[in-house]
């Protein structure tokens, strides 16, 4: 006779199936959305294997409870365990999760688990324990449904102490909009247990653990997919590599990158978008668009799925040059294949970019062998770079100060010298500023090799006048970027100071920037530093899009003249006026112009007759180590 009533009133199969279709639905989003395939992830996944089983029990149970009655006792109890036993497990889970996605250091990751393990081994063998005992455990008699202590209770406020104090724990190891995302759920999810529990109801026991699990997939596992375009998401590209590396199936890709979105940070025209999109999907079989950034788009599709892919790239860029007539955007193409030397999207990506360096706009590159020898270069050369900025040592052997002397028309002597970086490094040798300068800034090494040029052009400056070399200065190149450090000024004055030398022995050289922030920072901290008498140079004058009126505005000492300037004042009478103004400008607003770039008489001719007081250049010495400032400075009398 199934039993009514009692046993089944305050229970509906509602929250459960919810439940159940909710978690399928997330199963699905999972996989067609590409989602990164991490350890994370995998727990996650689990998660709701476990939350599926006990939405399927549960509703299991009450159908047995509702449908057979006394005899049922021992189904129900079997399913009542299975339901129990899978929400501790999920709550066991959630304790590994928290420790993987906040990287918890072994020793707390590893008591947390131990102490959710025991609490989940105690509820399971206690549950066990009392479902075997029919005569004081859980029985179904004409009075109702009978049990022991209620372990799951115990074991559940026990599980909320744990985690509560995990998630309090990592409060500083995790972005904390998210750790409130999360703590909201959480907080949610207990509510609704306490006041169902209240309210004699038990439907939403396995659906309140359905809340965490679905903040945790939005906000940990959610892969932007751009609709329109049909992009998705770079870092999904790993997974792809892996799958293909796995499969051994080699793929091809190609890159597209458009400075002007790049460097404006805005988004790609709607109708470009769709000529992407309409590209991307049209031309391989199976190929996926991968959004990189601003501006750059990665097509990567299977060589096997396309046997005839040359072909294929052929066409594709053949009508891409009718739609280049239509957008008229500049744009580099890189064309290549899979390489083992590259294993994750970020490697992909720098060895593009690292060709992209050498590329002219639209241009079109196939990678070639020496594209890899340039990458491994450039990553030795970054790890080298790592190295040094890692041990900060300011005498660092890789380091080297190589110097150009500067010639002074009034004295009529070399009294001035600029200090150029080389670095030193055991694979390549001496290595020129083009292969490491951007490296250092693009990674925030900057600031460490300007503090080593400087304190080693101290350390000769002082030896030079200890040995009576006459010598107004040396100039040493800063990065704008290193400027927005707060601690700019006092880690220049402390190396300067530790040297001994007064401050007006060296000079700050720096390029103008266009950001106007960054120009009421530089203002700020050149005045600093003017006040210990660091003379500053404008470098590259004329590269850039100048403002002669910002420029006026910041206490420049010197201005130098790029050498396209030297060149385009040979060019036509028309340049070498404007030229010839702008520095005459220059020089009766009390700045002195310095040309750069001087290579023969001609130039040095040219120079003299444009305001100059300096001259600097092949003509009068290629950069030699800073030693050899001795043959170009002469000895005071
Ligand atoms: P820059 O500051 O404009 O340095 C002048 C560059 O022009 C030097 O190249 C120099 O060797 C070269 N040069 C000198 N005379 C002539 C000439 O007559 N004709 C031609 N065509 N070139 C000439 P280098 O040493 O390769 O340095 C390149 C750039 O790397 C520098 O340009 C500077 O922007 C950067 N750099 C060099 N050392 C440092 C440093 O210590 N810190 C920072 N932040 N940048 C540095
Ligand atoms: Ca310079
Ligand atoms: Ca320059």
């Amino acid at each position: 006779m199934p039993i009514q009533g009692v046993y089944t009133d305050n229970y509906m199969p509602v929250g459960d199936i919810l439940t159940m279709a909710v978690c399928y639905v997330i199963i699905i989003v999972m996989f067609f959305s590409f989602i990164k395939r991490t350890r994370s992830f995998r727990v996650f996944l689990i998660i709701l294997l476990f939350l599926i089983l006990a939405s399927i029990t549960n509703v299991a149970y009450y159908t047995v409870l509702k449908h057979t009655g006394l005899q049922g006792a021992p189904i129900a109890g079997a399913l009542r365990l299975i339901m129990h036993a899978s929400l501790f497990i999920i709550f066991f889970l959630f304790t590994r999760y928290i420790a993987i996605v906040t990287d918890l250091t072994h020793k707390v990751s590893l008591w947390s688990s131990f102490i959710g393990g025991i609490i989940t081994c105690f509820v399971i063998i206690w549950d066990l324990i009392d479902t075997l005992d029919t005569r004081r455990g859980f029985r179904i008699t004409e009075a109702g449904i009978q049990t022991g202590t209620d372990v799951f209770m115990i074991g559940y406020i026990a599980y909320v102490i744990l985690l509560g104090f995990l998630l309090i724990y990592v409060r500083n190891r995790i972005y904390k909009r998210v750790l409130y995302g999360y703590y909201y759920t959480v907080i949610l999810a207990v509510a609704l247990n306490l006041i169902q529990h209240f309210a004699g109801q038990s439907s939403l026991t396995v659906g309140s653990f359905l809340l965490p699990v679905v903040a945790m997939f939005y906000i940990m596992h959610s892969n932007p997919y751009d609709v329109r375009l049909g992009s998705i998401n770079i870092s999904a590209m790993d997974d792809m590599i892996r799958f293909y590396r796995e499969k051994k199936i080699p793929f091809g890709y190609m890159s597209l990158f458009m400075h002007t979105f790049s460097e404006s940070h805005t988004s790609v025209p709607a109708s470009m978008q769709e000529t992407i999109r309409r590209f991307s999907s049209s031309y391989f079989r199976d190929a996926r668009l991968f959004h990189v950034s601003s501006g750059h788009f990665l097509l990567i599709f299977s060589q096997k799925r396309n046997p005839d892919y040359q072909e294929r790239i052929s066409s594709i860029l053949k009508a891409f040059t009718t739609e280049h007539a239509r957008f008229r955007q500049d744009y580099k193409i890189v064309i290549g294949s899979c390489t083992d030397q590259l294993s994750n999207h970020n490697e992909y990506i720098s060895f593009i970019r690292n060709i992209h360096r050498n590329m002219e706009e639209n241009s079109i590159h196939f990678v070639t062998e020496k594209d890899s020898a340039d990458y491994d270069r450039a990553a030795y050369i970054l790890r080298e770079l790592t190295d040094i900025y890692r041990v900060r040592r300011l005498d660092d052997p890789r380091v080297l100060v190589y110097c150009q002397p500067v010639y002074n028309i009034r004295l009529g002597r070399y009294d001035t010298a600029e200090a150029l970086m080389r670095l030193n490094l055991k694979e390549t040798g001496i290595v020129y500023p083009d292969q490491f300068i951007h490296l250092a800034e693009e990674n925030g090494y900057i600031h460490v090799l300007t503090q080593i040029i400087l304190h080693k052009t101290c350390e000769a400056v002082r030896t030079l006048i200890a040995e009576g070399y006459s010598f107004t200065r040396i100039s040493v190149n800063v990065s704008a970027l290193e400027l927005k450090d707060q601690y700019f000024c006092r880690d220049i004055t402390g190396i300067i100071e530790e040297s001994e030398i007064p401050g007006n022995r060296v000079a700050i050289e720096l390029t103008e920037s266009q950001d106007e922030s960054d120009f009421l920072i530089m203002q700020q901290r050149i005045n600093e530093l003017k006040d210990l008498g660091i003379k500053f140079y404008l470098d590259d004058f004329g590269t850039g899009y100048s403002s002669l009126e910002r420029i006026m505005q910041l206490p420049f000492d010197i201005i130098k003249f790029d050498r396209s300037l030297v060149i385009a004042s040979a060019s036509n009478s028309r340049s070498a006026q404007i030229v010839s103004n702008m520095a005459r400008l220059f020089a009766e607003m009390d700045f002195s112009v310095l040309y750069e770039g001087v290579e023969d008489t001609g130039d040095e001719q040219r120079c003299i007759g444009m305001s100059a007081s300096y001259l600097q250049g092949y003509k009068y010495s290629r950069p030699v180590p800073i030693d050899e400032m001795r043959h170009f400075f002469s000895l005071s009398a």
